[in-house]
Formats: C-alpha cells, structure tokens, sequence
C-alpha cells in the first residue's frame, strides 16, 4: 500500500516531457491574440521591458502587499552596478477585517503605512526636496496590465475579497488615496504614535507624501527576477516557490501579441499556477490532491499550484496519511484521528521532516508533537510520503522551468541558451535538495538550455526598486532619444513641402532662362521614344558609374534579350587620377572584352550608359557637368564624353568603336522596362546614388528646340536642395556627413538618400547617442570612429532581423567591436529605420511631384504609370520600396504608380537605346 502510495506520487521522466509540451503549448496560447483567453497559462504582459543594467541611481519607495501585511521599503541606488544599494524597511501588520472589507479602506491603509514610514526614514531637512520619489508597487494578484502605471484587478485571491476594486486600476487607486492622505493631513491633527506592527498610524510627513507619485506596478514574481539582475549578468526568469507558485520571463515583445509593443522584450507573468485547469495534468493527479482541491476555497483551479504550492504540500501529506491510516498501513498502534483536522500538517513540519534524512527522531519528535505515537516503522513511511510530496513538488517546478528555457531558446532562434534564473520562496529555501532537483531535472529536459540558478537575496521589494529605477532611467533615455531622433522624423506636411520644392525645381530646370539656376538640373536625353519591342540585333554596352564597371553583349531577338557581361575593376588612383587614364582604361577593358568574346572583328553599335550628369547635345554627344559617387578625373568636366571615348579608343588604336548613344543609367533602367512594360515612362535609381528620369512633353522643354512629341528628362536630382531650399531638413549629422564627402554641400537630396551616406549618417547618430551615454552605457567605440564603416546594407540586416533574433547582427556587432546588450541593439535598430524611413519618403516626395506634373501635363484626373526602379537598396532593403510606395500614395492619390524591378537596367537599357536609335535612323 505504501508502494503504491509512493508510485501515484513519482511522475515517470516521459511524463514529464509531455507536461513540459503541454505547458509550452498553453504559453505559446497564452501569448497568442486569438486565444490567450482559453488559455490556462495567462501569460500577462508586464510592460517591464528591460533588466536593471546598473547605471540605476536615486531613492526608490516600495510598497508591497503581502499575506495580511503591508511592507514598506526605502532603496537608495547608488548606479554603481547595484551592488550595495541602501535600504531601509518596516512592516505594518494588517488589521482584522481589511482583507475582506472595502477597497477604499484597504488602499487608504497602504497610503497611510507609507506617510508613516516617510516620516520616520526621510529627515525632514530633505523633504524641502522638490524632486518625486517614485514607487514602486508590487501587487501580487492577477492583472490586465496596459501599461506599467496601469492595471486592473482580474480577481482577488490569497484570502483577500475587498470590495470594489475588481476591474478597477489599482495604480490609480492607490495614488488617490495617497493625494487624498496629503489633503487631509493637517499636521496639527496628526498623531504621533509608535507604528511599528499597530494599527493606529497617523498622516504625518506632508512634504514628503505629495512627492510620491506610482510609477510602476508589478508582481512579486517580477520583483525577484529583477533583484537577481546586477550588471553585466541580466536576470531574465523568475521562479517564485513559496506558498504560491508563479514564475516570470523575458519574452521577445513582438510574440506578446496582446500589447502593441513589437520591439525589444517584455517580461511576462505566467501565472502558471493555473496550469492544469482544463484537465490536462489529471493522469498525474493522486486522490490526495483531489482532496485537497476539495478542501480549498477554490476547487477546481490552480491545479499546478495545488502541487507545488507550500500552501498545500502539509495537507497532501496529511491526505496521504490520512488514506493510509485507513488502510491500515500506518499509525496501527495510535489513535490517528488528529490528521481529520485541515491544516494540522504543516509544509514547515513537512520540511523539517525530510530535511533529516537519516533519522527519524525529528519525524517522531513532529508527529508527537501532534499527539501521535508513531512507531519507528511509522516514522520512516512518513518520511518517504513527505519526501515524495516534496520531491514531486521540486520535479513539477522543473518541468515547468524546462517548458520556460526551452520557449525562450527556440523564440530567440538560438541552437543553446545561456540564461540566469532568479529563485526565490519557502520552499526554495527550506527544503535541501530543491536546488539540486530543479538544476538536474530542467536540465534532462531542455537539454538545449544552461541555467544558472541564483538566490534573490533581498525580496521583492529590492526588486520592485530596480523596475521603478529602470522605468525612470528609459523613461529619461526615451526623452533623450527622441530628442536626438526628432530632426530626421519627417510629417505629412514637411513631405508636401518637399514634394512642392521639387516641382518649384523641375519647372525651374525646364525653363530656357531659369534652368542655369536650378539645383535640379532637369537634362534633356535626345530620348524620344521608349521601346516598341520590335527592335532587333547584337550590341555592346559599356555601364560606369555604378559600383562596377561593366562591359556587356547584348542580343535583342524575337525571344527576347540575352546578355554577357564581365565586370572590371576602376582602382581609385584611376577614379581620381586623369581623364586620359581614365578613359584609356576604359578602351582596354572592351578590347579585352571583345577578345573573351572573340567579337575582335565585329563592329557593333555601342550604348553607353554613363551615370554622371551630362549636359547632352545629342544622342551621343554630352558635355560631362560634373562628376560625382567618388569620381574625379581631372579634364574631363565640360568635355564632350562621347569624344574622350573616341578619342583613347584612337590612343589605343582601336578602330571600329561605333558609338551610337551615351544614356544616363535612370534612361537605362526607363528603356529595359520598357521593353516589358509600355506604361514604364520613369526610371528611378536608388543605388549608391539616387537619380530620376521621366518623359516630359516637349512643348514643355524649354531648353531644347521643337514642341512635338516627348522628351525622356534626366532629372539629377541627387542635387536637389544644393541651392539651399532643403536646408530647413538638413540635420546635423547630414551636415557631418556631406562635410566629410569630397563634393561638400553638392549632391545634397542624394546624400539623404542613396546607399552611399545612409551608412554614414547612422554612424554619426550612433556616435553622438554613445556619447550622451545612450548607448553601450557610453563606453567609447573607436571602431566606429573609423568612415564608412557602418556599411548601408547592415542597415538592411538590421532591420530585417523580426524581434531581433541577434544572430544576424552579432556578425555585424562583431565587425564593429562593439559590446552591445540587447537594447543596444533593439536602439541601433530605431536609428536604422528612422534613418531609412526618411530615406524612403524623401525618394517619394520627390516621385510624387513627378507624377503628379505628369498627370497634370495630360489633362488628367488619375494617370496610371509604370516606374522601372534599379539599385540595390531599393531591390534589398526590406522596407525601402514599402515606405516609398505608401509614402507616394499618400502624396499623390491621384495618380497609380507600378513599380517594376529592372534587371541590368544599365546594360540592357543602353543596347535598347542604341536599338531604338538604329530603328528610327
Ligand atoms: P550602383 O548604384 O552603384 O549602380 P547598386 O545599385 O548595386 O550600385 O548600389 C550599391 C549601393 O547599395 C551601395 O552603396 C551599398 O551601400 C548599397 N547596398 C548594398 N547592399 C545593400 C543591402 N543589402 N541593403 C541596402 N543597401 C545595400
Ligand atoms: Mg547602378
């Protein structure tokens, strides 16, 4: 009988397996939009959105409320690591009845303990102290918690049932009775009496009360989790192994689909003592436990913590003895009628029983002490029967430790999880082996995780200080941030603005006499015409101005296009050294090219897709404005580049050089669209550089004869705003950044754009946020002192990372030395998409007045068009092309741009001009 007594009491190891799937089941239902309200496992949000880093500092009030106590505690942080905070605390005793009286009274007598503790710990020669002192609340009942200042009360439970505070916000609650206590403490009516553990409190320190304002609210669960947090070794669980039972965790924020936070983490209370509820751990569930469940004031909930809970261990045993007697397996030789009484066993008399495995003198010292004379047999099965309950106890709290790891380890798309385990509560401290068992057991079944258990020192209390102290330090360094971020976050209405200069500028750049003013410059292309897809023939194709140089073949057959290509390298000392160079280069590369591609003999037409802005002549003849993107050989601005071409090509005797046309890579990437897409009439690059091209109504050319037909306008507004007339969006680090380019106060629209700078500009964000001590706790990072090297597409990677899974970014982290904690990184983040985002929408503010001097131009009310879009950003970055279509939507509802993806726009574009070109000649 004992053997089976014992058996029903030991869960085998594949049980508990599928208990740890099950729990994590619950929580992942608990987590999840739709169905956290079935879900046993509530998993409440906390709006605890960080660890305590150990910069925290200042005077934390805390007030706890407790089983029939109310505790009071004072910390001072010192921001040293918080490893020797102050603290100063006091405990007031609960009069009868509170616990079942009105909420008022309740909430009224914590506001007086807490004017009654000020009054004894603050010296009154610092309450002329005009500065709040914050407090911390920690509140160990079910909420609906919305923000951290803000929960209702699900329901009561630990024996409380004050009326009128279910469904309430008890954050408000208690800061009114605390506004109410300052309001009517008249100091000359207040009576001085020695509080400690009495009822009879006074309102006493007026100055000090009005200071304390509630910030934070949170469970006790919480609470340990944060006072194992020091710094560098964040805390991120909690198990709490009291009376109760409960345990807390980090949760990636974007899984906790019941807030609207997405970034970052958020600590969530799993109030897994309900656990079970729905039945499903009745196959462990022993006729001891249905008794005591029975017995409850609750039967049929908290089914997990009636088996773990130290509320209940005492009254397994007793039930278990109980049966027992009846069966006549123990107690045989005394009269056993003492166990009928509830309560009679206590989890205290449990502990001290196991705890001295190796007599029984204890056992039977306890159980005479109930008026029992055990034999030595007795007490030896009574021994194993409590060890068996407690042992159990430990071996649940592991399962559901594992169920805990395990979630965290495959949310944060880890392979293995490095983690600290905050542990605190009665049984935790009074039974030996609970240690050993949750430590072994969690780790047979999340073998994947590797826990490190630590003892919460202090309480909740000291905890609830540290969640107070973090609200307070983000709450300061979200102001901060903010500040810094402010200038880059546009509105609608600087959007409209943008979008209005832009057209003032294209009207500007199209007028015979205002164009040599225009910042943009608006350059006719000698391109009339867009592709018919009749065009036929082989061509070559040469693509400078990009990242690569390239040298292409291009066949453009009935079928369609094929293309070859080779890539060649233009080293710096050639960008930037002479024009002759340059171009000789040039030459070289096609004859090595036509070599590879045994074309030596042929003599085919040559597009050149030349993405510098050009002041064009005619088709193949354009006199070279200004380089830009890093170039600057010397003797080549205002030269004719078709002839600087022609001219090394002689140098180098290379005969049979047909140049048909010179296309500017936006023209390029209009033309190859095109080809598939008849409505594509504006091509738009956003690569290293950004630029546009549309088809504008000749009539509207004022810089070039003849008012039939269209004309594709090379837009160059990467120069947009070098007038002046963006100045009023410019930052300071736009500034820093165009100040170390070496085309200073050029290229301006661009360097808020393209690939090239947005690097650059997050860089300098990031270094000016290390420096106020924003990020990386403001230790200094001389890696990213270094230009350029916070390249664009970490930018991509950045913000592609959902939730932050921090294996992508460790890479980029690492290649920047820098020791990031995970808010770092979730901030590095904001800075990436602030940035970006901004990006985006300027590019479409810029389209927008595009489109809608189109639609305009053909006495439209809605104009469908096609933008054929190239460069790397655009096409990898994740969200660029959303943010610049819905950004364009918003600007210009009237018009209906597609976007169409060019595929080696400049190749191929090129070839289609020379095609179009040799069709029309
Ligand atoms: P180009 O404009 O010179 O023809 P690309 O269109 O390939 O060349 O653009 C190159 C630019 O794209 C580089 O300046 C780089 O910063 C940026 N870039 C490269 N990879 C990415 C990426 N994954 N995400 C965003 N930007 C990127
Ligand atoms: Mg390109």
């Amino acid at each position: 009988q004992i053997q089976r007594a014992l058996r029903s009491l030991s869960v085998p190891l594949d049980r508990l397996h599928i208990m740890k799937g099950h729990m994590m089941q619950d929580m992942c239902r608990g987590l999840s939009r739709y169905t956290h309200t079935q879900a046993k496992v509530r998993m409440l949000p906390t709006y605890i959105c960080s660890t305590p880093n150990g910069t925290e500092k200042g005077n934390f009030l805390v007030v706890e409320l407790c089983q029939s106590q109310v505790r009071t505690l004072l910390v001072t942080l010192y921001g040293d690591g918080n490893l020797s905070p102050q603290m100063m605390y006091k405990i007031f005793d609960m009069p009868e009845g509170i616990m079942q009286g009105e909420g008022e009274a309740l909430f009224d007598f914590i506001a007086q303990c807490i004017s009654q503790f000020l009054a004894e710990t603050i010296s009154s020669d610092s309450s002329s102290s005009e500065e709040r002192l914050p407090l911390g609340f920690v509140f160990p009942f079910s909420c609906r918690q919305t923000q951290l200042d803000k929960a209702e009360l699900i329901s009561w439970s630990k024996g409380f049932s004050c009326s009128g505070v279910v469904g309430k916000d008890v954050v408000q609650l208690l800061q009114s009775a605390i506004d109410k206590q300052e309001v009517g403490s008249g100091g000359a009516g207040g009576r001085w009496l020695s509080p400690w553990r009495s009822w009879k409190l006074s309102p006493f320190a007026p100055g000090q009360l009005s200071r304390v304002n509630v910030v934070a609210l949170m469970n006790d669960t919480v609470g340990t989790m944060m006072t194992c947090s020091t710094e560098g070794r964040p805390c991120e669980v909690a198990v709490v192994a009291d009376k109760g039972s409960n345990c807390c965790f980090m949760a990636e924020a974007h899984l906790v689909e019941t807030t609207e936070e997405t970034s970052g983490r958020m600590c969530v209370n799993t109030e897994w003592g309900c656990f079970g509820d729905d039945g499903i751990l009745n196959d462990i569930i022993t006729p001891y436990d249905e008794c005591v469940d029975q017995e409850s004031s609750n039967p049929g909930e908290k089914r997990f913590e009636k088996l773990v809970g130290s509320l209940y261990l005492g009254e397994i045993v007793r039930h278990a003895l109980l049966g027992l007697t009846a069966e006549k397996a123990i107690f045989t030789g005394t009269d056993a009628a003492v166990l009928k009484q509830k309560g009679v066993f206590t989890t205290q008399q449990v502990l001290e029983i196991i705890n001295n495995e190796d007599s029984t003198t204890e056992v039977k010292r306890v159980l005479e002490v109930l008026g029992l004379q055990p034999s030595e047999r007795d007490c030896g099965r009574v021994q194993q029967i409590c060890r068996a309950v407690v042992g159990r106890a430990a071996t649940l709290y592991a399962t559901g430790l594992a169920a805990i790891l395990s979630y965290m380890c495959r949310s944060r798309e880890m392979e293995q999880l490095m983690v600290n385990v905050g542990v605190e509560g009665e049984l935790y401290q009074g039974y030996t082996r609970f240690e050993e068992i949750l430590q072994s057991v969690s780790k047979l079944l999340a073998p994947e995780c590797l826990a490190t258990l630590l003892p919460s020192r202090d309480g909740s209390g000291r905890g609830a200080a540290m969640v107070t102290a973090v609200a307070l330090r983000l709450e300061a360094q979200r102001r901060e941030v903010n500040e810094v971020l402010a200038p880059l976050r546009l509105n609608h209405a600087d959007l409209e603005k943008v979008q209005a200069l832009m057209r003032q500028e294209m009207e500007l750049g199209l007028g015979r006499d205002t164009n040599a003013t225009a910042s943009v410059r608006m350059l006719p292309t000698f391109v009339c015409g867009t592709p018919d897809g009749t065009e036929r023939g082989d061509f070559l194709a040469l693509d400078l101005g990009g990242t690569n140089f390239r040298v292409l073949l291009v066949r453009v057959t009935e079928e369609g296009i094929s293309m070859a290509s080779e890539i060649y390298v233009i080293p710096t000392t050639i960008m930037q050294g002479t024009g002759e160079e340059l171009f000789d280069h040039i030459i070289e590369c096609i004859m090595d090219f036509q070599m590879k591609q045994k074309l030596a003999m042929d003599n085919l037409p040559l597009g050149f897709t030349f993405s510098f802005p050009c002041q064009q002549v005619g088709l193949d003849k354009a006199l070279l404005l200004n380089w830009t993107k890093g170039f600057s050989a010397s003797d080549c601005v205002g030269q004719d580049v078709v002839h600087l071409l022609r001219n090394a090509a002689q140098r180098k005797q290379h005969v049979g050089l047909q140049v048909v046309a010179l296309v500017n890579d936006t023209v390029g990437t209009m033309m190859s669209c095109g080809y598939d897409d008849p409505r594509c009439e504006i091509g738009l690059i956003v690569g290293t550089g950004t630029n546009a091209c549309y088809m504008e109504e000749m009539k509207n050319v004022g810089t070039v004869e003849g008012e039939q037909g269209r004309m594709c306008i090379n837009m160059e507004w990467g120069a947009f705003g070098d007038n002046g007339c963006l100045d009023h969006i410019f930052t300071h680090f736009d500034r820093v950044v165009d100040d170390s380019t070496i085309n200073p106060g050029k290229q301006r629209f661009e360097k808020l754009i393209s690939g090239m700078y947005l690097g650059e500009i997050v860089r300098h964000i990031l270094l000016e946020m290390t420096e106020r001590e924003l990020l990386f706790q403001g230790r200094p990072c001389p890696k990213l002192q270094t230009k350029n090297i916070f390249q664009t597409k970490f930018l991509s990677t950045i913000e592609l990372s959902n939730g932050l899974a921090l294996r992508q970014i460790r890479a980029i982290l690492q290649e920047l030395e820098l020791d990031a904690s995970f808010e770092d990184s979730v901030l590095m983040r904001e800075v990436c998409q602030t940035v970006s985002l901004r990006a985006a929408q300027l590019c479409a503010a810029g389209l927008a007045a595009v489109v809608e001097k189109m639609r305009e131009n053909r006495g439209l009310d809605q104009l469908s068009v096609t933008v054929g879009v190239d460069g790397t950003l655009y096409k990898l970055h994740p969200c660029f092309s959303y943010n610049l279509q819905k950004t364009l939507k918003d600007l210009a509802p009237n018009c209906n741009v597609s976007f169409l993806l060019s595929e080696d726009g400049s190749g191929k574009g090129a070839a289609l001009v020379a095609a179009v070109a040799s069709r029309a000649a």
